[in-house]
């Protein structure tokens, strides 16, 4: 199937051939068509599907069709809900993008930054208004925000929205809504919650479902390297120099970790910066579009702050520490291998990690790849200590017993590395 094949006009097809797409992922083949005749929806497509151009082609489309005669002042004719800054920065993008060759305004608003260039653009007039709920309840009662005219509602991550606690904000919103709208509900997950809500939101909703982000793994080349705890940091540094790696994501567990990491790889003059909750809006953003405009070789985050980070074709994940939740491991090496591209996720192990390693490869069903690297092979002397920090405990003392478990060496070379591609 073409985007062609899916009606869209000529400007958006202009701008997704610009982006270089030449094939609609599934989530868009099956939702654009829906969401072009009008119909509610209920998605379970989650971040790396392609599901935001899913929504955001044919709401560009049905705007452009039913243009409006001009009023005085653009209405906001569509309202997308995210639950973070970062998904908000992200999918205001996207409308700017796919967008670009159409006459209409998009303005995104959302907290931890000040509220007076977001009033201004509001009282400029938008189209479609891209926001988090908190920092819209906000202008709403400041009165710079009317929702009277919206025709169509997307409701992002919905289930992410509920984890956060904004149930009541969006009920609060979708209570200034006109009744007669257009419904776009985007959810990883159906807890009984999310079938509340969606109950109480959609009328007649189609329903798309699309890969669940664990199979995306497949399209990733996931590998384990043991090394001891305090190694960590020389051994990133050496994969990176040794392997020219120009843009790496590094999750590590704790905040404090982040900032180590970073100033220790500045040291040795690879540049990196840290994106984490204790930063302020502003630094996440200017560290966000710093990496992705590759000034920055390594953006060390947290799995909290990397939520929803968004890259076109990332090429390397490296779990500096392993997430004690597993589900966080596949979240995390979902950042790359998107859409489409290839991509790796390495994870540096120590003794104290093994359980958490475990945990993992038997959510994601994969006995993982193992190897040392020659120069920084662990300490057989040293034993497990359980790991303090994060929303866990725990730490085992037990080494994975896996098929492949005992580690190849390797040294280091990406080319040579005998890897699993999965
Ligand atoms: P999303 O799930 O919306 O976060 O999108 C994931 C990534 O896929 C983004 O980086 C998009 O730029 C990219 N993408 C979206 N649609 C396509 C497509 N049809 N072909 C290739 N890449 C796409």
């Amino acid at each position: 199937m073409s985007f062609k094949e899916l009606h869209l006009s000529a400007p958006i097809l202009k701008a997704v051939t610009d982006e270089g797409y030449t094939t609609p992922t599934p989530v868009q083949a099956q939702a654009i068509p829906h969401i072009l005749a009008g119909r509610d929806m209920l998605a379970g497509a989650q971040t790396g599907t392609g599901k935001t151009a899913g929504f955001t082609l044919p709401i560009l489309e049905i705007l452009s069709r039913e243009q409006k005669p001009q009023a005085k002042k653009r209405n906001i004719r569509t309202l997308i809900l995210t639950p973070t800054r970062e998904l908000a920065a992200q999918v205001g993008e996207s409308v700017k993008t796919y967008g670009k060759y159409l006459p209409f305004k998009s303005t995104i608003v959302f907290g931890g930054v000040g509220a007076n260039p977001q009033i201004k653009a509001l009282n400029n007039g938008v189209d479609i208004l891209i926001a988090t709920p908190g920092r819209l309840l906000d202008l709403i009662t400041q009165r710079v925000v009317n929702l009277s005219k919206v025709e169509i509602f997307v409701l992002d991550e919905a289930d992410r929205m509920l984890d956060m606690g904004f149930i009541r904000d969006i009920k609060k919103v979708i209570a200034l809504l006109p009744t007669k709208r257009q419904n776009l509900l985007f959810s990883a997950t159906y807890s009984d919650e999310i079938k509340k809500l969606c109950e109480s939101i959609l009328k007649n909703p189609t329903i798309v479902e699309v890969a669940r982000r664990n199979t995306s793994c497949e399209l990733v080349k996931q590998s384990v390297i043991y090394v001891d705890c305090k190694r960590k940091s020389a051994l990133l540094g050496h994969l990176i120099e040794k392997n020219r790696w120009e843009q790496v994501l590094v999750f590590t567990r704790t905040k404090h970790g982040a900032n180590k990491l970073c100033e220790y790889l500045q040291k040795m003059n690879i540049t990196s910066s840290a994106i984490h909750g204790n930063k302020s809006q502003g630094a996440r953003t200017k560290a966000l579009s710093d990496f992705k405009a590759n000034k920055v070789r390594v953006l060390v985050a947290t799995d909290i702050a990397a939520r929803g980070i968004d890259i076109d074709s990332l090429p390397h994940v490296v779990n500096f520490e392993l997430p004690n939740i597993a589900e966080d491991y596949v979240h995390r090496i979902g950042r790359t291998g998107r859409a489409g591209n290839d991509g790796e996720a390495i994870s540096l192990v120590c003794v104290d990690e093994f359980d958490y390693l475990k945990g993992i490869e038997k959510l994601i069903k994969i006995d993982l790849d193992k190897s040392i690297i020659e120069g920084y092979e662990p300490d057989p002397s040293i034993k497990a200590k359980p790991i303090q920090q994060g929303r866990g405990g725990g730490g085992g003392n037990n080494r994975p017993r896996s098929n492949n478990s005992a580690p190849k060496k390797r040294d280091g070379d990406r080319n040579k590395r005998d890897r699993n591609r999965r």
